[in-house]
């Protein structure tokens, strides 16, 4: 029998009952484990933890180990690559619009979640145990159940509001947008925007046609409000 002692730190204490948060936790033990194994026991999962850095190696007899959440540094030119769940389309649908790349099909399974998820994207769930599966390498549990709040959360955790490039991603199908002549797409604008605007996009995947204040419109003032606090 082995016997060790956890304390989580910060937000690692979310997955905590409140009397269990912040102060130290006995744990027993039988078999040789890793700590990986131990942690994720408490119903904390891999991807959330920073330190200890090495979460493979065996569990001690006799360690007190202190359990800090991870800080995922921006990735260079702000490149976030995400994949969400099914339960976050509203969420989906935001950092779409703030420009992030974000893979998000509404009857994904858990299968082609963890796929995407170890090819490399950051994965975005309501699922725990979801985010506890192997394959899992950057995640992160959403938090909240309001989408507004949702990506409050999210931005402040990982600090996107300097990376956000608007109107720069499609809404539907993720591609990239691509600037497009008046003329060429004369026919498809509506009789009152032809009066005001002179500036459209369409989605190079599925031909969505766009201009400022179309799809975006009531997002705006948020953002910059948003943008406005964190910044
Ligand atoms: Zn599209």
């Amino acid at each position: 029998m082995g016997r060790a002692r956890f304390r989580f730190h910060g937000d690692l204490n979310d997955f905590l009952h409140s009397q269990r948060r912040s102060v130290w936790l006995d744990y027993e033990f039988r078999d040789r484990l890793s700590l990986k194994h131990a942690i994720e026991t408490f119903g904390v999962p891999h991807p959330e933890v920073g330190e200890p850095s090495d979460l493979n190696r065996p569990l001690r007899d006799g360690e007190e180990i202190e359990v800090r959440p991870r800080l995922y540094p921006v990735p260079p030119n702000g490149q976030w690559r995400f994949v969400l769940d099914g339960h976050l389309g509203r969420l989906a649908k935001y950092l779409r619009i703030l420009g992030f790349d974000t893979l998000y099909e509404a009857g994904a399974d858990d299968r082609r979640l963890a796929d995407a998820a170890a090819a490399g994207r950051f994965l975005l769930t309501r699922d725990r145990s979801l985010l506890m599966r192997r394959a899992v390498v950057h995640g992160l549990l959403v938090r909240h159940d309001e989408p507004r709040r949702q990506l409050e959360w999210l931005a402040a955790r990982l600090g996107l509001w300097g990376a956000a490039e608007p109107l720069r991603r499609c809404l539907r199908c993720n591609a990239l947008l691509e600037p497009v002549a008046k003329e060429k797409v004369w026919e498809r604008i509506p009789p009152k925007t032809r009066l005001w605007c002179n500036e459209y996009m369409t989605c190079t995947g599925c031909g969505q046609l766009y201009w400022p204040g179309s799809h975006y419109e009531r997002m705006q003032a948020w953002i910059r409000a948003l943008r406005a606090k964190n910044e």
